[in-house]
């Protein structure tokens, strides 16, 4: 049954009366046309009950608490699924609150589209004060792929379906779409309002690479005398998983993957480099790109970590022609998209492929195993207040045991160790900061890795991280999702020591000391644990799982065990004004 039986005026003795729809039925059309079945928003004027006819519908609308958060299940969902995560937020406030998620998704190229109500043009584009007047189509634009705005009822199928093809055509990516309150309400002849809708046709089409393209990349690749392929968040979004691993294995080629396709491949497989990145990236010769820019992420292909200045050669296979000598020139650009261009090298290779030299193998080998053992012991130390190594050595066999659970990540060093700490066994199971480094997307995240997938959630936080959408515990209690947050409680950003010179105010980095973040997620009829030694850590966090309901562990961390900026400390500028002795 289609959302305009609801609304129809048939009366069998007068067969005149035309059946109508409306604006809000058939946004709700559209998108089910699409095999959209998702809603994240946050309810209020003009879409309040575009979200109550959605979800009499049979469609599941997730309300948030604020619009960033709800941005970013939409925009992870994208991720997870290849289809466009839709939110829907108010007018200018609520839209900017969307904003900062729509970015982030165009920059993490995930699809997305965020559907935002707005006040009336006439008095808009007059500036004449309407309520939450904002021109939002304009300010859209520069922050995402494509940006469109639907003036007519009979103009909303092919709006969404804009919408659609934009968001997850080529370089996927987040895509605006501006409903002003008026077309809403706006009535037209249902057949027509019908007929006017479109079923996007295959919104991702294929792009197969040039054959001389693929002849060249493997030319490089066969010279190549210490070879490393590299594997973005590209490769994970594409579902190009049996391909990809056939090209690792048939190849030899050791990998690095990077933090999103963490599990691709499981990280304790032999040709994984990932404990060895640093070795990897620096004497390799030749590296295969996929999915991955060559952005501040892998020092731009360029600098100490990459060895010798133009020692190493680039082929790089993605979607979007113009990443290509983004940073350094690439000598194989394989424009097509991964799935397509991977089994066109698989292809290739054919049957006299020559694995790599061992002793490239051998080193990458002996490096990870050092490393390996280097970290084993901090893992296991049963000090309290617990190290980060010490938690995170209980959350990597949790992990392990549970490999088909999603594990969202965020913090400082609760991010960057636990990304190197917790192997991953499966594709698409680690969620994170991705391309930004971007802190608040946890909770988000975490709805929509349950509500997409329907697995276990492990949300892994710093205590800050967490701070930025912790009031969507309520959400998550209020939809009685199987997610278990761990806050990493060091009482502070990076530490929990700082002071302020002064004395007077608490210091810029700190936060109250030993806070109950347990206690909020009791607050709304989830679970909380306090708890102090990896042991504890170990049977709150498997209780929580096994249990299936929302769960809060507050895990007590030494508040002088973190470093400044994680990983990154390198990217704060320093005075350049010396201090007075
Ligand atoms: P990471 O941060 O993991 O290195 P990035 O987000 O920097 O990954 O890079 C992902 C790359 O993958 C982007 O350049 C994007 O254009 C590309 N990409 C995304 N989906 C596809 C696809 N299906 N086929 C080819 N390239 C893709
Ligand atoms: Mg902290």
């Amino acid at each position: 049954m289609t959302a305009l039986a609801k609304i129809v005026h048939t009366n069998p003795e007068i067969d005149a009366e035309p059946e109508l729809t409306d604006g809000f039925h058939l946004v709700i059309d559209a998108l089910k046309l699409n095999g959209i079945e998702t809603i994240y928003g946050v309810p209020g004027i003009p879409i309040t009950d575009l979200g109550r006819m959605a979800q009499a519908e049979g469609m599941r609308v997730i309300s948030f608490r604020h619009e960033q958060h709800a941005g970013n299940a939409a925009a992870i969902a994208g991720f997870l699924t290849q289809k466009p995560g839709i939110c829907l937020t108010v007018s200018a406030p609520g839209f900017l609150n969307g904003l900062t998620a729509l970015a982030n998704a165009s920059t993490n190229c995930f699809p997305m589209i965020l559907i935002s109500g707005s006040s009336e043009r006439e008095i808009v584009d007059l500036q004449q004060g309407d309520y939450e007047e904002m021109d939002q189509l304009a300010i859209a634009k520069p922050l995402c792929k494509a940006a469109f705005r639907v003036l007519h009822a009979a103009d909303i199928g092919i709006g969404v379906a804009r919408a659609i093809r934009a968001a997850c055509s080529g370089r996927p990516g987040g895509v605006y779409l501006d409903l002003p309150a008026k077309l809403f309400a706006q009535v037209m002849d249902a057949e027509a309002g019908q007929k006017s809708l479109v079923k996007v046709i295959d919104p991702a089409p294929a792009q197969r690479p040039a054959p001389e393209a693929i002849a060249r990349a493997l030319e490089v690749l066969k010279s190549a005398k210490r070879p490393l392929i590299v594997l973005g968040k590209g490769a994970a979004y594409a579902q190009a998983d049996e391909a990809i691993r056939a090209l690792v294995e048939t190849s030899g080629i050791p990998y690095v993957p990077m933090s999103m396709a963490k599990g691709l491949l499981p990280d304790t497989h032999p040709l994984s480099a990932g404990a060895a990145r640093s070795t990897a990236l620096k004497d390799s010769d030749v590296v295969l790109l996929i999915g991955a820019r060559l952005n501040w992420l892998l020092s731009h292909g360029k600098g100490k970590s990459w060895g010798e200045p133009g020692s190493t050669k680039f082929i790089q296979i993605d979607i979007e022609p113009r990443e290509m000598d983004s940073n350094v020139e690439i000598v194989a650009p394989v424009v097509g998209d991964i799935a397509s261009c991977v089994q066109a090298l698989l292809d290739g290779m054919g049957q006299g492929w020559q694995q790599p030299p061992s002793d490239w193998i051998d080193t990458l080998k002996a490096k990870r195993e050092a490393n390996i053992a280097k970290m084993a012991p901090k893992l296991m130390s049963n000090a309290s207040p617990m190290t980060f190594h010490a938690a995170l050595g209980a959350l990597r066999t949790i992990v392990k045991e549970r490999p088909d659970a999603i594990l969202v990540n965020e913090g400082a060093n609760t991010l960057d160790l636990a990304r190197g700490i917790i192997d991953m066994y499966q594709p698409r199971k680690r969620l994170d900061v991705g391309t930004w480094g971007i802190m608040g997307i946890g909770m988000g995240f975490a709805v929509a890795a349950a509500v997409e997938t329907g697995k276990p959630v492990l949300c892994v936080e710093g205590d800050s991280a967490f701070g930025f959408s912790g009031m969507e515990v309520e959400t998550i209690c209020r939809y009685g999702l199987p997610v278990c947050i761990v806050v990493f409680n060091n009482n502070g950003i990076y530490r929990g020591t700082d002071t302020d010179p002064t004395g007077r105010d608490p210091a810029t980095t700190v936060f109250v000391p030993d806070s109950r973040y347990d206690k909020m997620m009791e607050a709304f009829g989830g679970v909380g644990y306090h708890v102090t030694t990896p042991d504890e850590l170990t049977r709150a966090v498997n209780e929580a799982m096994n249990s299936g309901r929302p769960a809060l562990v507050n895990a007590v961390i030494d508040p002088a065990a973190g470093s400044e900026s994680g990983n990154i400390g390198s990217l704060n500028p320093q005075s350049g004004i010396k201090k007075k002795k």
